[in-house]
Order: structure tokens, then sequence, then C-alpha cells
């Protein structure tokens, strides 16, 4: 069963290719710097020793239904596909489904014109999605597309978690209230570690902290999430990469009075220059740690926030949670920074939270944990796999619809 996964944004569209069966990567790849003079394609696929074995291509390509044609050349040329029938279906990455997704949802012309009517609450997103969506259902016409929603793990969020404390009104006309992101990585993760406790999902309180460029926490109670540290979009919560995350809301008012700066100029301050970058000038954590390291003041105060912000989610949703199994790292910096897993605990051995700094420091692309003895709370540390997780909901939707449809 072969499942092509579609991430597409505004300039570029990333692809991989599962069977499902034998569940392997077939290929992956990206077109990127779509629309410009040059323009890349890159493409992994399995060499005759099973190897990952990557091909790059520069060349225009004008548009997404360009870079979509690309990529189905590129697939069926390295022989992962010799025809877009062999695929069982395609699944959509879409970050906004507002609060009419709950659910990965069969596409269909209703369906786009509610995801294109969601597209205010993620201007960035949802129509850089869309695109992706109409040439992949116009390139493959035949195959069922699936749409699986970033915020449609966090549909189980209480009103109290997910309302904002301004007028009714606002809510009811506007939409405006907490959906929250990285859906598809929190939901994955929470299910590998009910595996790695060997206990079931629905008895467990996590608490998952999805730490790469975006970074996002949530309590996760019974496999369902019930609180979460992204908003209405994905500005609020933790400290990232270039977006601020927590910030009091008049300082958007007082820096529109004393700078003259526009409304959209402080919403791309906020999103594209603060955070790690805003503090210290580097937005890739490597950079960050290598410049802390050397003894660089501003790169040391931007890993003490970051950690410092994650502490007091942990924090918060501890004491939600009531009791808490296991703390989850997953992402770019939570797979792969001992220091920032060793920052956001320090000094919660009184919480029942204790890093063993031996265990904290291996390197690996399996799970493993990294609690010390004493730690009453397991901590792990989980590869996210997004894209497999979309592929597995896109699997899921298909199912049920097929039995839906041959049901008496
Ligand atoms: P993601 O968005 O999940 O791809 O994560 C990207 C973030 O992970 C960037 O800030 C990277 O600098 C960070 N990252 C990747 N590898 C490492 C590493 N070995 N140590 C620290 N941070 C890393």
């Amino acid at each position: 069963m072969k499942i092509l996964v579609i991430n597409s944004g505004s300039s570029s569209i990333k692809y991989r290719l599962f069977d499902m069966t034998a569940k392997t990567v077939l290929a992956s790849g990206l077109v990127e710097q779509i629309g410009e003079q040059q323009s890349r394609l890159i493409h992994q696929t399995r060499n005759d020793r099973g190897d990952m074995a990557e091909s790059v291509k520069t060349e225009a390509v004008a548009d997404h239904r360009a870079g979509f044609e690309r990529i189905g050349a590129a697939l069926t040329e390295s022989g992962a596909l010799t025809d877009p029938r062999e695929l069982s279906a395609i699944g959509h990455r879409v970050v906004h489904g507002g609060e009419e997704f709950r659910n990965p949802t069969l596409i269909n012309p209703k369906v786009i014109d509610t995801i294109r009517r969601l597209s205010p609450l993620a201007p960035l997103h949802n129509p850089a999605n869309l695109l992706g969506i109409e040439v992949a259902m116009q390139s493959a016409p035949q195959v069922p597309q699936v749409a699986v929603f970033d915020t449609a793990f966090h549909q189980s969020l209480p009103q109290k978690a997910y309302r904002y404390a301004i007028p009714q009104d606002f809510y009811e006309t506007h939409q405006v209230r907490r959906y929250g992101f990285h859906g598809t990585s929190h939901s994955y993760v929470a299910r590998q570690a009910a595996k790695m406790l060997d206990r079931p999902l629905d008895r467990l309180n996590l608490i998952t902290l999805h730490l790469g460029n975006g970074a996002s926490a949530s309590a996760v109670k019974g496999g369902k999430s019930i609180d979460t540290s992204m908003g209405m979009t994905p500005l609020e919560g933790l400290i990232m990469g270039t977006r601020s995350g927590d910030i009091d809301p008049a300082i958007i008012f007082y820096l529109k009075k004393k700078t003259g700066l526009a409304g959209d100029e402080i919403e791309t301050l906020l999103n594209k220059h603060s955070g790690l970058k805003g503090i210290c000038g580097a937005n890739d954590m490597r950079a960050v740690e290598k410049q802390a390291q050397e003894g660089d003041r501003r790169a040391q105060l931007a890993i003490e926030m970051v950690c410092y912000r994650i502490k007091k989610y942990i924090g918060a949703y501890y004491a939600v949670l009531g009791r808490l199994d296991a703390l989850v790292f997953t992402a770019g910096i939570g797979e792969k920074s001992p220091l920032i897993r060793a920052g956001c605990c320090r000094g919660m051995a009184h919480l029942g939270i204790e890093v063993d700094s031996e265990k904290n420091n291996r390197k690996g692309k399996e799970a493993f944990d990294i609690q010390s003895e004493n730690s009453g709370v397991r901590i792990l540390v989980i590869p996210t796999k997004e894209e497999y997780e979309i592929a597995k909901q896109t699997i899921g939707c298909i199912q049920n619809r097929f039995e839906s449809e041959s049901a008496p």
C-alpha cells in the first residue's frame, strides 16, 4: 500500500512516499524556490543496497503545478512509482482546520472551500497548502486525497483552555480562540510513549514538548490534548527560532506609538525577527549553543530564556494534569540537544523530574529514556515522524470511508 505525503508551502513542496505494508520510505524530497529562476529539486530514493541516495537538480520551476509534475517524474524515473494509480491515497498536511475539522478528511470541493474560508486564520499556510491540494487533485484525479490538519489533535481542548478572556462576540463571530498546532507530532509521540512505557495510552498523563524551529508544549491526558502552548496562531507560547512566543499584548500598542511601526510590521517583527534570533542574532540552536560555548553572553541568555519558558509550561501542565507519567522531548532540538533537555528539567527533582546526565548525552536515531533512577517521572526522547503519522491517518481515513460505503 503506497501513500504519498505532501507538505506544500508558499515556495516549496516537500514529499515522502511510503510503502505502508513494509513500513518503509520509498522516496522523499522537496522542490524549493518555486517561481524563481533557480529552483532546486532534491530527491532521495533507495539504491540497490537499500540505502537512500540523493540527487539534486537545479532548474526553473515556474509554479506549483510544474513542481508537482517534477515530483511525479522523479518518482517514476527513480522506479519508486510506476504509475500514479499505484497510490492508495495522497495525504496533505494542512495547517489550519479551525473548528470544522477534528479528523483527517477526504478532500472534495466542499472541503477545499472550507479550507479556503479558514485561510484568514493561517494566511501564510492554508493558501499554500491548498495550492498543493489543487495541483495534486488535477494531476492524480483517480487517487483519493486526504487532508490531515495540524490543529485537529487539539480540538479536544476544553473550553476553559481554548477561550481567550476577551468579549465572547470575537469568538463567535471571528473564531478567536486557541487552536494549537504540531498536532500530528504531539499525537504520534504520545502513542510512541505509551508503547515505550508498555501502558495503555488512555491511562497516561503526558507532557509532550515539540522543540524544533517552531516549538510547542502539550498536556496529553488519556491520549487527548487538554492544553497546548500555541494559540490562535503558531506565535504564542514557547520561545522559538524567530518567534517571540508569549509576550504582553500591550507591547504591540506601545511599539506602535513609540516607533510608528505599522501593525503588519510588528507582526513580521514578532514572527521573523524575534525568539532566538531577536535575543542573540542566530535562529539555529546549533549556532546558538556554539556561540554560548564561546562565551557570548547574549547566546547564553537566549538558552536560559528558552529553558526557563519551557520549564514554566512543564510546571503549568503538571498542575493541570495532576499526575505526570512521562515528559517527552521531540523535534530537532528536543531530539538532539542534551543541553536544552537538561536545562528544562534542572531543579525539578522535588517534582519527580530528574535527568541522568550520562543517558542524556546519548545520541541515537531510536527513542531512548534519560531519567535518573530517582526520577518518578519517565523522561523520553522520541524522534517525531510527522509524515509517517500523516500517512497513517490518511489510511485510517480512506479505510473508514470504504468501510462506511460498503456498510449495509
Ligand atoms: P526542526 O524544526 O524539528 O527541524 O528543528 C530544527 C532545530 O533543531 C534548529 O534550531 C536546529 O538548530 C536544531 N538542532 C538540530 N540538530 C541539533 C543539535 N545536534 N543540537 C542542537 N540543536 C539542533
